[in-house]
């Protein structure tokens, strides 16, 4: 399956300590940890970790906004495996505001957008997250994510650290459409520059945790 493809992580590196969010690991031997018994091993490690399940290239699942939606844990794996299609925004003006017209605009330039497939939205602003320009990134609005969901794609990402931007009329609008119609978003998706192609086929699997909102995973693209 692997022959002839080339394999492109799109997962950010999570370096503990570093970023602007916590994710804290603390060393210890096996048996301080847990209820394990000595090993006569001079190295037999675990940690543990603390840290913020909206951090990195993470996925977010209903349940972030509403109580009854699916968890972490009950994503069907369907939805996290599939064809992607990446809808390229990053001809778009700074201080864009992108509703359903210019989303259907990209999507037609990448070919379509099939249903059932992973929509994968490219700003190319990524690059720039620590620099003032960052600002000036596009806004995605309500109207956008709906002509997402009514096109049928079933998981949506952005190399944005979240959907809606600066000029995105209601903090929550991108959020509650996708969540609502049952569909998850991944943010900080990372290396979407380095696609050469308007279709993939992606893997993107969360560690399935039943109770929690959104966690960090792993994002993997054949090409
Ligand atoms: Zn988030």
């Amino acid at each position: 399956m692997l022959e002839g493809r080339r394999i492109v992580d799109l997962t950010l590196p999570i370096i503990p300590g570093e970023g602007g969010r916590p994710f804290l690991i603390e060393r210890g031997r096996t048996e301080e940890l847990t209820v394990h018994p000595p090993v006569d091993h001079p190295w037999y490690i675990m940690h543990k970790v603390q840290t913020i399940s909206h951090i990195g290239t993470h996925i977010e699942a209903p349940y972030h906004c509403f109580p009854d939606g699916r968890d972490l844990g009950s994503i069907p794996l369907e939805q996290l495996i599939g064809d992607a299609v990446i809808l390229d925004l990053s001809a778009l003006k700074s201080d864009s505001l992108v509703g359903a017209a210019e989303m259907a605009e990209v999507a037609e330039r990448a070919g379509g957008v099939r249903r059932g497939d992973i929509a994968f939205l490219k700003t190319g602003y990524a690059e720039r997250r620590s620099s003032p320009e960052y600002e000036h990134r596009p806004s995605l609005t309500a109207q956008a994510m709906r002509y997402l969901v009514e096109v049928g794609v079933k998981l949506v990402g952005t190399d944005l650290s979240g959907l809606e931007g600066p000029l995105t009329p209601a903090h929550l609008d991108c959020h509650l459409v996708l969540l609502e119609a049952n569909i998850p978003f991944i943010e900080n998706v990372g290396n979407l520059a380095a696609l050469t192609k308007s279709r993939v086929f992606v893997c993107a699997l969360p560690i399935p945790v039943k109770g929690l909102d959104a966690f960090p995973l792993r994002v993997v693209a054949f090409e």
